[in-house]
Parts: C-alpha cells; sequence; structure tokens
C-alpha cells in the first residue's frame, strides 16, 4: 500500500474557490485538497474552465477527447493556489479543463446541454492524467458531475495498464442533484447499454450520474455522519436510500471543515473591523457597519443573519410562516441569497413592508457574506435537510450564534446552549416546524438580552472553536487508504 505521505490524489469538482462558487462544494473543493497538500500529499484539482475564470494561465496541453460519435477539443491549462502571504504554504496545481463548446459560457450550470458538458469534463479529466504525467492512486470525485468517472474507471479503463489501480472515492455534498438524464446519455460515454439496469446506472427509466458514482466509486462518504444515516433512509433519500444502503459497509460521514486561512475575522479584508476573542468587543463595529450598508437603522439590537441559495432545502417558508411574529421582536433580519423566484421575491417583499427590520440583499456577494458574518449576532439555518451546512461553521467563526434546525451536519456540529451549557454553541430545533423555529429564536433573544455576560461568553467560546481543516483531512486519508486497499483487493 502507498505510504501517508507520498499518495497521489486527483481531486476533481465543478466548482473550485476562488475560481467558480455557488455554494459549499467551492468551499470543500478549494481548502480540502490545501490542507492535505500541507500533510504531504501530492493532490492536484481539476475542474472547468468557465468563461468567468481567466484564462491567461499557464497552458499545459490539447488534446481531443471522444463524446458519443464526436471529437471535441480539450485544452488544459494550470494555475497553482499558493498562498503569498504565509511562509511555509504549498501550492495546489488546479488544472483547468477548457472546452469553447461546453465551457464558454456566463454561468456554471442549468444548460441544457449539462450531461454532455459534465460528462467531456469526466472524460477529458481521465484523458488528462497520462499527458500530463501524473498517475494518481485515488481519483477523488464530487457530486454528480463526477460520479461517471468512477463508472468510466470500472468500464472503459479497467484493463488498462495505466488507469486499472486507479482507486475512487465519490463525495456526496448533496443527494438532491443527481444529474439525471435520458437513457441515451450512456452514448456520450461510448459505453455499452448492458450496464443501463437498476443494479447499476439506470435510474428511474434515467441515466443517472449520480448513481454512477454511487455504485462504482471502491468508497463512498459524505459530509456529516448524520446525512450519511440519514441518506439510507426514505425521508432523506432522494429515491437512491435502496442504493445506498446496498453499499452502506462502504458509506463514511466526515464533516466538513473550513479554512481558517481565508475565514478568519482577524485578518479578513472583507470586514469593516478586524477582531479575535480578546477584542470580540469591536465586532459590534461591524453590527453597525452591516445596518449603513443594507440601509437599516444603526442601533444595538440583535440582528440575525441568513446567508443562503434560496431553495426548497434550506427551510425559508419557516421563515415566510413566522414573519410577522418575527417582526413584533426587537431584531433586525439580515438576508443574502439568490435562488428560487418564489423566495427571492417574498423576501424582497418583506423588506419593503419592514425597511427598518429587515435587510435584503439578492445576488450572490461573497464580500458582503463575510460582513453579514462578521456584523450579525445570530446566524439562522432552519434546513428541511443540511448535508453538512458551512454557514453556522462559518458563523461561528466571526462569533455569530447559530439557530439551526437539528438535521445532517447542522444536528452534528451545533449543541444547544439550553441543553448544555458548557458545550452549547447554538439555539436547535429539532422538528421542521415554524413554531419550533420560533421557539428557538426567542430563546436566543431571551440570552443575548437578559444575560449579556453569559452571551459574551458564548460568543467569545465560538471564536475559539476549530473547524479547520486540520482534524477531518486526516479522516480522509484514512478513507483514501480504505478505498486503496479496497481496490487492490478486488483486483
Ligand atoms: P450549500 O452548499 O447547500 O449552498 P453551505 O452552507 O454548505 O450550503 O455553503 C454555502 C456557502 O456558500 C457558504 O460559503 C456561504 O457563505 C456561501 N453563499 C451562499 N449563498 C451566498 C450568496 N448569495 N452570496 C455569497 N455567498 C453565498
Amino acid at each position: 500500500m502507498t505510504g501517508e505521505n507520498n499518495l497521489k490524489v486527483l481531486f476533481v469538482s465543478a466548482e473550485v474557490a476562488p475560481f467558480a462558487k455557488t455554494g459549499g462544494l467551492a468551499d470543500v473543493a478549494g481548502s480540502l485538497p490545501k490542507e492535505l497538500a500541507l500533510m504531504g500529499i501530492d493532490i492536484r484539482v481539476a475542474m472547468p474552465r468557465y468563461k468567468l475564470i481567466k484564462s491567461d494561465m499557464e497552458y499545459v496541453t490539447d488534446f481531443a477527447v471522444q463524446i458519443g460519435g464526436k471529437k471535441e477539443t480539450c485544452i488544459v491549462r494550470k494555475e497553482k493556489t499558493d498562498d503569498k502571504s504565509k511562509n511555509g504554504a504549498i501550492g495546489v496545481p488546479v488544472y483547468f479543463i477548457d472546452s469553447y463548446n461546453y465551457f464558454d459560457r456566463s454561468g456554471i450550470y442549468c444548460y441544457f446541454d449539462d450531461a454532455e458538458r459534465f460528462a467531456f469534463l469526466c472524460k477529458a479529466a481521465l484523458e488528462m492524467l497520462p499527458r500530463i504525467n501524473f498517475q494518481p492512486d485515488i481519483i477523488h470525485c464530487n457530486d454528480w458531475h463526477t460520479g461517471p468517472i468512477c463508472m468510466l474507471l470500472n468500464e472503459v479503463y479497467k484493463d488498462h495498464p495505466f488507469y486499472k489501480n486507479i482507486a475512487t472515492i465519490y463525495t456526496i455534498h448533496n443527494l438532491e442533484y443527481q444529474g439525471n438524464f435520458s437513457g441515451d446519455t450512456l452514448k456520450l460515454f461510448n459505453v455499452g447499454y448492458e450496464i443501463f439496469t437498476p443494479e447499476k446506472v439506470e435510474f428511474y427509466g434515467m441515466f443517472s450520474f449520480m448513481k454512477a458514482g454511487l455504485v462504482y466509486a471502491d468508497i463512498l462518504n459524505t459530509v456529516s455522519k448524520e446525512y450519511s444515516k440519514e441518506i439510507q433512509t426514505e425521508r432523506y433519500g432522494e429515491k437512491m436510500e435502496g442504493v445506498l444502503q446496498k453499499r452502506s459497509e462502504d458509506l463514511y460521514g466526515i464533516v466538513n471543515g473550513i479554512s481558517y486561512k481565508e475565514f478568519n475575522p482577524e485578518t479578513d479584508p472583507r470586514i469593516y473591523r478586524n477582531y479575535n476573542a480578546q477584542n470580540y468587543k469591536l465586532k459590534k463595529d461591524n453590527k453597525y457597519a452591516l445596518q449603513r450598508e443594507l440601509g437599516l437603522p444603526v442601533t444595538d439590537v440583535p440582528v440575525i443573519g441568513l446567508v443562503s441559495r434560496l431553495s426548497e432545502q434550506k427551510g425559508l417558508e419557516l421563515i415566510l410562516d413566522k414573519l410577522e411574529d418575527l417582526m413584533k421582536l426587537d431584531i433586525q433580519f439580515v438576508l443574502l441569497g439568490t435562488g428560487d423566484e418564489h423566495y427571492e421575491t417574498a423576501f424582497r417583499n418583506a423588506k419593503l413592508v419592514y425597511p427598518k427590520k429587515v435587510g435584503v440583499y439578492i445576488g450572490f456577494n461573497t464580500d458582503l457574506a463575510q460582513r453579514i458574518y462578521a456584523g450579525c449576532d445570530m446566524f439562522l439555518m432552519p434546513s428541511r435537510f443540511e448535508p453538512c451546512g458551512l454557514g453556522q461553521i462559518i458563523s461561528l467563526r466571526y462569533g455569530a450564534i447559530p439557530i439551526v434546525r437539528a438535521t445532517g451536519g447542522l444536528a452534528e456540529t451545533i449543541v444547544d446552549f439550553d441543553d448544555d451549557n458548557v458545550n452549547g454553541n447554538g439555539f436547535v430545533f429539532k422538528e421542521f416546524s415554524s413554531d419550533e423555529m420560533l421557539d428557538a429564536i426567542k430563546r436566543a433573544l431571551k440570552l443575548y438580552n437578559e444575560s449579556p455576560d453569559v452571551w459574551s461568553n458564548l460568543v467569545k467560546r465560538a471564536l475559539v472553536l476549530d473547524f479547520s481543516w486540520s482534524r477531518p483531512a486526516k479522516k480522509y486519508i484514512e478513507l483514501y487508504e480504505r478505498a486503496i486497499k479496497k481496490k487492490s483487493t478486488k483486483g
């Protein structure tokens, strides 16, 4: 087996921060590989070069990729993500898979030919490897866009001397997005129809990118232990529960970390005033600046923040359901998000009806996101389900106390303060109910208003908690070793 410090890993993701981001996947892909590199792993990242990413980086190679009956040109470019501000930081090479036809567009997802675009990513990432002279022990695939890599290795490349020993790990960041397309999609991969069966890649009559990962990867994992259990049930399994139950022995859960360098209230250039656990009172200046920025009265009321994709997953209807009750409380509510039009309109309206209590920015704005984490006192995540959730982790890092529903990673990372005032780091409600959410918010406000010293201690404790990658990255190395072992016994 390969020793811990000379593992070679290719990490493939459709989004990688800071290059392209729509959610937590990008944060993970931008920070976990760096931590693994610090631990001695030769890890390289591959992602598409979307139009929003500059193209003047180092040219590496180009070649043709067979996609069904045609050939498409792939150009590979490279950049190192080294952080020059800190001595000793190790750069991770990022290989950008460029195709004029597939990726030279303003957005990231939601095109009519997404199946073909990401089929291209999967094939190109594999075909690139001998050309860059990099033979990984592991390919680490992430979410539906990369699932077919596991299928291709087992069905197309299994006897190929370069590829046959490469093990795979497939991380589910969100089971809801599965990449299910018509059965014809299989043709794009030049794989025979004999695998279009329920045991393999067929999923209710469709070809499923997600299932191609779930069935063929040597090891599966998701981004919290809790979610790894939930997705094996009908309630959370998105119809994949049967597939996941079958593979439960190979299914692990590792809670995400965040980059403690990027998300650091002491140095973050995007926030109004830097602070730490010692001078945490300066955090208040960030609240006032945020209020000014969003046109709210500048006062010391508790500010509840929310930064999120506006999708059904995030439990936003619980907030809308209790909006009137919330507005009777002495609070301000600040929301940054983009997504379903229905929610965008509802929160824009909330701002119109309660201009002095609600601050809303509809859009994607990573700088404002940081100013909200730094400026708010509490951070709300009433999710219907949450594989890991980074919002609550980032908010703790900035001393904003999370109010969350106990699901997935939220259940695993947030301990209710009223249940456990030693380890408590937030306020938790169990059922997906707006009454329970309101009760948790009121409990948080009571502590904030009536016991300011206890609240301050909670904030100080949040500011020194360790949700960095150092522990989870070690667990990933264990999973890599496990995947290699599994692959070698499979032959
Ligand atoms: P998910 O991956 O389901 O979107 P996570 O909580 O895991 O949710 O991660 C969300 C990440 O995306 C966080 O870094 C959060 O700050 C960021 N984010 C979400 N919405 C926005 C937005 N509208 N503008 C800027 N950042 C956002």
